[in-house]
């Protein structure tokens, strides 16, 4: 039997640049998209070796904004990713987007090319917040997209929220969470905002003219967002995500999970056989790179045997369930307690972590305080 792989795609191309946003997007590179979708296609051809050997269980287009290339070059790409693997029958294939850059013929494209889970990334439903973010869209254009998603047969779909963003108070936050539950989708992806730098964010926080919610706002909202999506039949199953019954994100868990993953285009990282790999980082230099027909790997390194346990427990926390003690064993033939002696005792008795026979994981207050907590797992 063959084993399993995921993939993972990137997109690195935006109609406009957030304003918070340092993902590896650009808004001024579009007249690449024809070369780097080809150049997708020829890195798939240098893990033809790897790719015959797998099944592929997931594969995730993600961004910049997948949506964003035209329909020709998206038909193109997800023909030519079929090609190149043996794509399982039962396997999830999704696509992020971003409102404003679906069509009918987009989305018709998309159902009928195989891919079975759409993400929108909305993040607010309120206009003056998205103006804000700088996002290129309103709250009318996501909710017109989506009931096209489900009209064209979409029935998988997943909304990205953020919260703890400028102007929001816990009435918007709410408001928002009642919309969108409103609509029913099978998933929810909600995160806090975080000042990166080099943003425009990151300038007008530093000269404070950014007024954002308190701390006790942002774990308040994030209270909520548990407390109204529990109501509504979501399962908290990761720290920022929640779905309904038999919907959590089965390519978000490979990550989690620490299994192997191939990842394409720019700044696309890889773990295989406990390597990783990093590619080139600029879409540029990436196509030039890989139209000499060279792997754009700038980084490439084996994960440690104490890495790869350190990495086992701090994705695995990252799940609600927690980290299973007999899955960690197995893996690593040596007990949690061996390896990391003392630390989940001592969490547990400072009330972040709880346990039962089989696994541990951090309590409300443990995930408040987690970058603290998987640092000292390192
Ligand atoms: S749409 Fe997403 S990737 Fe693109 S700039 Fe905005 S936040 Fe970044």
């Amino acid at each position: 039997m063959k084993k399993l792989i995921s993939v993972y795609i990137h997109i690195p191309f935006c109609a406009a640049k957030c304003k918070y946003c340092d993902f590896n997007s650009y808004d001024d590179i579009g007249h690449l998209q024809e070369e780097y979708v080809e150049c997708l296609l020829q890195e798939l051809d240098m893990y033809k070796d790897v790719l015959q050997q797998h099944l592929v269980k997931t594969v995730y287009i993600g961004g910049g904004t997948p949506t964003y290339l035209t329909d020709k070059l998206l038909a193109r790409l997800l023909c030519g990713v079929r090609e190149r693997m043996n794509i399982d029958d039962n396997a999830e294939v999704s696509i992020e987007s971003n409102p404003g850059t679906l069509t009918k013929s987009k989305l018709t494209l998309l159902y009928q090319s195989g891919v079975n889970r759409l993400s929108i990334g909305v993040q607010s439903l309120d206009d003056d917040i998205l103006n804000c973010l700088g996002r290129i869209h309103t709250t009318k254009q996501f909710i017109d997209n989506y009931s096209l998603a489900r009209k064209v047969g979409f029935d998988n779909i997943n909304v990205d929220l953020m919260f703890s963003l400028p102007g929001q108070t816990l009435e918007k936050w709410q408001e928002t969470i009642k919309a969108v539950v409103a609509l029913a989708p099978t998933h929810l992806s909600c995160y806090s905002l975080k000042i990166e730098e080099n943003t425009p964010f990151y300038r007008a926080y530093e000269e404070q003219r950014l007024v954002l919610p308190d701390d006790k706002t942002d774990r308040q909202m994030y209270e909520i967002l548990k407390l109204m999506l529990a109501q509504e039949g979501y399962h908290h199953y990761e720290i920022s995500n929640f779905a309904k019954p038999t919907f959590a994100c089965h390519h978000n868990l490979v990550y989690w999970q620490c299994q192997p993953y191939i990842g394409i285009g720019a700044g696309a990282h890889s773990f295989v056989h406990n390597q990783r790999y990093v590619n080139e980082m600029l879409p540029r230099r990436y196509i030039q790179k890989t139209k000499q027909n060279t792997r754009s790997t700038v980084e490439q390194k084996q994960i440690s045997y104490h890495e790869q346990m350190s990495d086992f427990i701090i994705l695995g926390l990252r799940l609600i369930q927690g980290v299973a003690y007999q899955e960690f064993y197995r893996k690593f033939n040596l007990t949690v307690g061996e390896v990391f002696p003392g630390k989940v005792d001592r969490y547990i008795k400072m009330g972040l972590m709880e346990k039962d026979e089989t696994h541990f994981w951090l309590t409300t207050r443990g995930i408040d305080i987690s970058n603290q907590i998987f640092i000292d797992f390192l």
